[in-house]
């Protein structure tokens, strides 16, 4: 059985990422989009919150599951028995940090294979910063996240600016 890890921080998941786990889930038998607890980044969304937008996305998609690690990705890959790693590129401004997580998560484990997989190019410069950073100011994401993660976006922003968040 081949399985593979799309792991990242789905601080919301967008259409780019739904098309890359769709390109993935066509690829491999099984595959867990692992959302990562990155101490670095202040996430909007609580994990609960990215887990629960993740599912209700890809619940078409029958052989994908969702889970949430912390710590190092080798040693969840360890944990799983899973030695493929699936990663989207957007722009080659993705280049040089893809590169070099690749090469250091290489670094730990020479046995983890990083394929890198490419989304539709109407994604190609689609962000979940950007989308975050439009709903606050109140744009619209129309067709860049799907509904259910419009509607968390929304009611986020509306409860922050009433201050109460
Ligand atoms: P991270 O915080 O680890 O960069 P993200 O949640 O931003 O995690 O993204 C996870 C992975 O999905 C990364 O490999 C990223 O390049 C990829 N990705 C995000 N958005 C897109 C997109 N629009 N098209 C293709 N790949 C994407």
């Amino acid at each position: 059985m081949r399985a593979a890890v799309y792991p990242g921080s789905f601080d919301p998941i967008t259409y780019g990422h739904v098309d890359i786990i769709e390109r993935a889930s066509r690829i491999f038998d099984k595959l867990i989009v692992a959302v990562v607890t990155n101490p670095a980044k202040k996430p909007l969304f609580s994990m609960e919150e990215r887990m629960d937008m993740i599912r209700e996305s890809v619940k078409h998609l029958k052989n994908v599951e969702v889970d949430g690690f912390d710590g190092l990705l080798v040693n969840y890959l360890r944990e799983k028995k899973i030695e493929v790693v699936i990663r989207g590129m957007r722009a080659i401004t993705d280049f040089d940090y893809e590169f070099q997580m690749a090469l250091t998560n290489r670094k730990l484990n020479k046995n983890v294979e990083i394929v890198f997989l490419l989304s539709d190019s109407k994604y190609l410069y689609l962000t979940s910063r950007m989308v975050k950073e439009i709903a606050s100011f109140g744009g619209c994401i129309r067709g860049m996240v799907p509904p259910h993660v419009e509607e968390m976006l929304l009611k986020k922003f509306r409860v922050s600016s009433s201050g109460s968040l």
